[in-house]
């Protein structure tokens, strides 16, 4: 069970829709959380028609990541860190009883440089969250409504600005589904049609792009895998590989004590 986290429509398709498309072919089921009420960011003549497009462009990237179901939790774009951090970790710790997330990918709480509140607050409210979600004594109330305490036991961070890197993903054979959740993101982010637009302006000069084809859909394609995505490239090709993501990798806890030490070494009373 794989839950990824994002403040805004565009965080999880930009920085980690190639591994969710990757876990989810090998047999995750998945979730996606939208934090925000994403009224603060993209194209639309009013405050209430830029939510409904963004919402509409969330759902259409959940569909397009094979996600089984996409969760808003509406807090005010631009502004989570007025909103008390402690509420979001409670209704997320809720989330994954009720999910039984193993793995959480999210914003990197411990990256460098990140200026957008709605990232770290809601990478903060993730980190704890994924840990007392799995203890016995926060929370009581779940029990009684028939939660068990229940942690994720992986955490993939994704960050904007320096991180501590120790886990590449080989997303090569995932680019073009990758692609494909991107251009679900029209209102906001780096995607949507900004290929076709350049080549508008472009024919106006009476010039073209000859790597943006000759639609306007392949515009949008070539521009995204090109230049939205590049990243992935460079990322990739530092490490031998065609395309790859990068994360703040944190695995299962380890027992102090392995139990292979006690079968070796106990003897009788
Ligand atoms: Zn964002």
């Amino acid at each position: 069970m794989v839950v990824a986290i994002q403040p805004h429509c565009d965080d999880v398709p930009i920085f980690a829709a190639g591994t969710v498309l990757k876990l989810i072919d090998e047999g995750c089921t998945g979730y996606l959380i939208t934090m925000s009420d994403d009224s603060m960011a993209g194209a639309g003549a009013t405050f209430g028609e830029i939510v409904r497009k963004n919402e509409q462009d969330t759902l259409e990237v959940s569909k397009r990541l094979g996600c089984r179901e996409a969760f808003f939790l509406k807090y005010p774009n631009h502004n989570m860190d007025a909103w008390p951090i402690a509420e979001m970790r409670a209704r997320l710790a809720f989330l994954f009883r009720l999910w039984k997330a193993d793995i959480v990918v999210v914003y990197d709480p411990s990256s460098l440089y990140e200026r957008n509140p709605d990232h770290y607050v809601t990478a903060r409210a993730v980190e704890w969250a994924a840990a007392i979600a799995g203890s016995h004594w926060d929370y009581p109330e779940h029990f009684k409504a028939g939660l068990t305490a229940h942690a994720p036991k992986e955490r993939y961070y994704f960050a904007r600005g320096p991180q501590l890197v120790n886990r590449v993903v080989d997303i090569s054979d995932f680019i073009d589904q990758k692609v494909h959740v991107n251009l679900a993101n029209t209102t906001q982010g780096p995607a949507g049609n900004t290929g076709s637009t350049i080549r508008k302006r472009l024919a106006e000069q009476g010039k073209r792009l000859p790597i943006l084809g000759n639609d306007d859909e392949t515009a949008n394609r070539e521009y995204v895998k090109h230049f939205a995505l590049g990243r992935d490239r460079s990322r990739g090709q530092a490490h031998g590989l065609e395309y790859a993501e990068y994360f703040h990798y944190i695995g299962p806890d380890e027992a102090d004590m392995d139990p292979s030490y006690v079968e070796a070494n106990a003897v009788p009373l």
